[in-house]
């Protein structure tokens, strides 16, 4: 395994058993170094066990095909998916293993877990190598892992594993002063355990010259001239405001500032039973979805967003309600005209032909070019894949696209499992494809060395995203092309971030300057602090959570109002899933007969048929199989919760104020199989 200078240079302290943090600009080949370590390490160390943690499934792979291959002639390397069994034996596989490459998510379920199949302890390693270790951050996953670690060391334990952290860029943590920035370095410092942040220093020059920065380039464009449906939508959104009739409703439709306030609205109407006020929100939500979509891609898209929300409320609702049926003929009666606007090329999206340009100049000069277009959402990266598709001057070059999305589950927007994933990574690596429509999950670690174009489409996002979608571009001559309206805010925000990005830099000098004892002190106060303010969290949780009694509570069904259980009612499976087992529940739902799709397996259930309010049709969560028991699992945002101190409506569980015990299958069994 060969390494360049200015690898070496960055990993002597590690090989001597510190704990540092390897801050490289990406492409300069921090896993190498890394992998490096974790060879020396085992061979050097007695009973060395290393985890290799990432926070992105598709890099797992990448990790174990590529940089860590080198280790596998003379170390069991097991790659452990999330996708796969192995997970649920987790505790086997790190015995028989010398390295694990796996998400931090699973590691940290394994730690957590009481099942002696999965446990581990994190004394069991002796390093952990933590890749895009900025997110060793508040309630990141990497940082729970850190408190276990944190917790143990502060109360004087030894044989604590090294950490190795790898970044390329630790960010300023919103901060935009040097003394903010620095208090974010130092806390991700302080995280992480960190002695010292090794960049290069002697080899810079050499590592300027071996890492070549893409081209910056600003393509703006300009505001459609006309916005027929634009307006079209505005109007109806006006108009279901007057229907609305409640004051003082801001009118900026189409903007994230009035998204908002929208969802305020619907919160208010849910938590009072004002089903009005509640059903007008989440329709005008989706007009002004439609609005932002129409401003990002296609008229089409836009349309079609719509159009398939009211779809899917005539298929699932009963629409007895007046509000519904206003909401519903409201659309009917617009969606002949809209949909006529949308086919009139004049009023299409400025950014596409901007894009369409860009893309022509690329795949058109350069024979072999390979791209990743960068786009917020998913349901965009679909869009845009479709328009390419579509496009009839785009199709004269060869350009082989696909889309690559995020594997987690929403049920909003089409998901990619691991393998669907793994896939089109795998074509795009080989060059059978040679563009990609992503969100932000290509853009930290996927290493693709053709790759030579990444366009960031209509993205306001933090300086560490730009650094890392930049670094996406490694070949020699590529371009990196921020693409946004012109005097947007998508723009301003770019130039700001290449300011925090030299701010970053300049602070990580100035810590790395810092004197050691200082630096040292500075490091325990901050992991001092942190724990006490945890434990003062977790009480305050604790009390919380105990404040009503579960036969108090009540769940009523949030589009509809009727109450349906009590707290009483509800049990946890694996501490996350929250069943029903009162088996009268029965009555008040409707499952329907094809099971839900999730792209993961669970260890003692799978999923079953979609669940909805049987009064209302309003979707309330899914069956779970759970061995010879099919038990409904309930998602606290459909629910109003009501409680003798008034309504809440809770997006998670873990925020609700009366206790849920774990669910008890042998209980369960012998006391229905009874009645
Ligand atoms: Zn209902």
């Amino acid at each position: 395994m060969e390494l360049r200078d200015y690898q070496w240079e960055v990993i002597v302290p590690a090989l001597e058993g510190e704990n540092i943090i390897i801050w490289l600009p990406t492409g300069a080949g921090k896993t190498r170094a890394a992998a490096y370590v974790c060879k020396r390490h085992l061979e050097t160390r007695e009973r060395a066990k290393v985890a290799m943690l990432v926070n992105r499934v598709h890099l797992v792979d990448q990790h174990y095909t590529q940089e860590f291959q080198a280790l596998q002639d003379r170390f069991r390397v097991t790659p452990i998916s999330s996708d796969s069994d192995q997970k649920f034996f987790f505790a086997k596989e790190v015995k028989l293993s010398d390295v694990v490459i796996c998400t931090a998510k699973i590691l940290q379920n394994a730690l957590t877990s009481q099942d002696e199949d999965m446990h581990v302890e994190l004394t069991d390693f002796s390093l952990l190598v933590i890749d895009e270790c900025h997110h060793t951050h508040k309630d990141g996953v990497y940082n729970q892992i850190m408190e276990d670690y944190l917790e143990r060391k502060l109360t004087g334990q030894r044989k604590l594993p090294q950490i190795l952290g790898l970044t390329a860029s630790p960010g300023t943590g919103g901060a935009t002063s040097i003394q903010g920035a620095k208090q974010h370095i130092l806390q991700i410092c302080a995280n992480l355990d960190t002695a010292k942040i090794m960049s290069s220093q002697k080899h810079r020059v050499h590592l300027q010259a071996q890492v070549p920065q893409p081209r910056k380039q600003y393509d703006v464009s300009h505001e459609r001239p006309q916005d027929p449906l634009g307006r079209k939508l505005k109007e109806t959104m006006a108009h279901i405001h007057q229907y609305l009739d409640v004051g003082s409703l801001p009118q900026d439709f189409g903007t994230q500032s009035y998204e908002q306030r929208i969802v305020e609205l619907g919160k208010e109407g849910a938590q009072s039973f004002c089903r009005k006020k509640r059903t007008c929100a989440l329709h005008l939500r989706k007009y002004n979805d439609a609005l932002l979509i129409n401003d990002t891609v296609r008229m089409i898209d836009a349309f079609n967003a719509l159009d398939e929300f009211y779809q899917l409320e005539k298929a699932t609702k009963v629409l007895q309600d007046p509000t519904e049926r206003f909401l519903v003929s409201t659309f009917e009666e617009i969606k002949a005209a809209l949909l006529a606007l949308t086919s009139d090329p004049r009023y299409e999206n400025p950014k596409l032909s901007k894009l369409e340009e860009i893309l022509q100049e690329q795949f058109r000069t350069l024979d072999r070019s390979r791209g990743i277009i960068f786009t917020k959402t998913r349901q965009s990266a679909h869009a845009l894949h479709k328009w390419i598709q579509e496009s009839a001057k785009l199709a004269r070059l060869d350009i082989k696209a696909a889309v690559l999305t995020g594997a987690g589950y929403s049920n909003q927007t089409k998901h990619m499992t691991p393998n669907e994933q793994q896939d089109v990574i795998k074509l795009f690596r080989k060059g059978d494809l040679n563009l990609l429509f992503s969100t932000s999950v290509a853009e930290e670690g996927l290493d693709i060395p053709e790759c030579n174009i990444v366009v960031r489409y209509g993205l306001m996002t933090n300086e560490i995203a730009m650094v890392q979608a930049r670094g996406r571009a490694r070949a020699e001559n590529s371009l990196y092309s921020v693409l946004a309206k012109a005097n947007s805010k998508e723009v301003s925000r770019e130039r700001l971030n290449e300011t925090l990005e030299e701010l970053t830099q300049r602070v990580i000098e100035e810590v790395q300057a810092m004197p050691e004892k200082k630096y040292r002190d500075t490091i325990t106060a901050l992991q001092r602090s942190a724990i006490i303010s945890r434990k003062v969290k977790k009480a305050e949780g604790n009390q919380k959570r105990q404040l009503h009694d579960p036969d108090a509570v009540r769940l009523h069904c949030i589009n509809c109002n009727v109450a349906v259980c009590h707290g009483s009612d509800l049990r946890t499976v694996e501490k996350m899933h929250h069943v029903n087992v009162n088996p009268d529940f029965k009555i008040y739902y409707n499952a329907t007969s094809n099971n839900v799709g999730i792209p993961r397996n669970f260890k003692d259930w799978k999923p079953g048929g979609s669940i909805s309010c049987a009064n209302c049709g309003q979707a309330w969560g899914m069956e779970m199989i759970y061995r010879s028991v099919t038990l409904p699992i309930l998602s606290i945002k459909n629910f109003v919760v009501a409680t003798p101190d008034g309504n809440k409506h809770l997006k998670q569980w873990s925020r609700v104020t009366f206790t849920i015990e774990e669910f008890d299958y042998v209980e369960y069994c012998s006391r229905n199989l009874s009645m």
